[in-house]
């Protein structure tokens, strides 16, 4: 990169982060107890992060002039928004120092170009199809039986851009905009369990595991996370992840999320090159959380060892939990409570999480549920 640096970055050196919602918030928090600063790009004016850090550039993704502006101010960049322009991406890792590259998050950007590099790392993936029409998509079916899940290719999170088949009929009234976008369609498992794995690799090659996360969706959405899981899944999930890292280049933290079929069998869902919601917990569970590591990781900085204090709840608190149990919040004397600072709240969207340390899982569950559900 063009800013060469020939020492490694020191405390007080700035890091450059694109994306300033809940993840780049909690990445800054750990970057400034270290001793860093922080510089933060996003297209929203009232982002999470604008509050934890130095200097916060308001600007959209693509604009490039802004971009390199948060280059030019920092020592080393990184990004929680993972789907940022291939052009502007190459354009940044060849003239500043952005150690997680733009290869690895450039094919993870596609739903189709990440299964065929999960599928050829060796690990095992759902059988999947990249979709050009509907004829296609009735030959899959033929070929795999329902239920199937048609994908956005690009820019889904959170279940958006989803459309599960579960009948003839819904298949033979469905109206699929082929030409508007790329999908791919996939089998639709009956899930026995979904589980994630955190990992956080230097950029001279140290690899830490955080413990195996045992992972509840509503709505495609994640509700709950346990861990470390109740199944005994942490070597199948590490072979698949080695497998993996052996084949993609990887730098930062990143997550894979896995599913368990009813037969047992472990499948790798998707990869995310950054923070993960089913990682939040290490914040207080962990010797060092996601956050921290990620950022000793991309300043090549030792790893400490990764173990867990406590097996952890964690909960994620959408708008609608809020409207609940806003009043309620602080009082519990063992949640962790984290509240982004979202202005705009709606009843699916992530404002916050909750985090419990416990040795009594099954209590602290049903409290949870009792809390979450009925607010008292
Ligand atoms: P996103 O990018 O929105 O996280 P995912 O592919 O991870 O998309 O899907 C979100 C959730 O939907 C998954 O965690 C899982 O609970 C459910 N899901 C998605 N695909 C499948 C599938 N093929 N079989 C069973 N459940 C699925
Ligand atoms: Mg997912």
């Amino acid at each position: 990169w063009r800013r060469c640096r020939m020492t490694s970055i020191r405390l007080g050196g700035t890091i450059g982060i694109i994306g300033g919602g809940q993840l780049g918030k909690m990445l800054a928090q750990s970057a400034l107890r270290m001793g860093y600063r922080v510089a933060i790009l996003d297209p929203s004016e009232d982002a999470p992060a604008r509050s934890t850090c130095h200097t916060f550039i308001h600007a959209a993704f693509s604009d490039f002039d802004a971009l390199k502006q948060l280059c030019e101010q920092s020592d080393v960049v990184t990004y929680e928004f993972e789907n940022i322009d291939a052009h502007i991406l190459r354009t940044l890792v060849n003239d500043y120092h952005v150690p997680q590259g733009a290869e690895t998050v450039l094919t993870l950007q596609n739903r189709d170009l990440e299964k065929t590099a999960i599928r050829n790392s060796g690990a095992d993936v759902v059988p999947y199809e990249k979709l050009a029409g509907k004829a296609q998509l009735e030959q899959f079916i033929e070929s795999h039986q329902l239920p199937v899940i048609v994908k956005t290719s690009t820019g889904g999170y959170d279940g958006k851009g989803q459309v599960l088949i579960e009948t003839e009929a819904e298949l033979d009234t469905l109206d699929i905009p082929f030409d508007e976008a790329e999908w791919v369609v996939e089998k639709y498992l009956q899930l026995e369990r979904e589980v994630s794995l955190t990992v956080a690799r230097s950029t001279s090659g140290q690899v830490v595991y955080f413990p195996l996360q045992e992972n509840l969706h509503k709505d495609q959405i994640l509700y709950r996370t346990i861990a470390p899981a109740r199944v005994d899944y942490m070597e199948e999930a590490k072979t698949a992840v080695d497998k993996i890292m052996a084949a993609m280049h990887f730098v930062g933290v990143f997550t894979v999320e896995c599913f368990i079929d009813q037969e047992g069998k472990l499948y790798v869902n998707e990869i995310a090159p950054r923070p993960h919601n089913s990682a939040h917990h290490t914040i207080e569970s962990c010797s060092i959380s996601q956050f921290d590591a990620h950022i000793l990781a991309i300043l090549d900085h030792p790893m400490p060892e990764v173990h867990q204090h406590q097996p952890a709840v964690m909960m994620n608190l959408l708008g609608d939990d809020l409207d609940r149990l806003e009043e309620k919040l602080f009082t519990e004397p063992d949640w962790r409570v984290h509240v982004y600072g979202k202005t705009g709240r709606k009843p699916a969207r992530k404002m916050g999480h909750v985090t419990v340390l416990t040795d009594d899982l099954d209590t602290t569950l049903d409290q949870l549920e009792q809390k979450f559900i009925k607010g008292v």
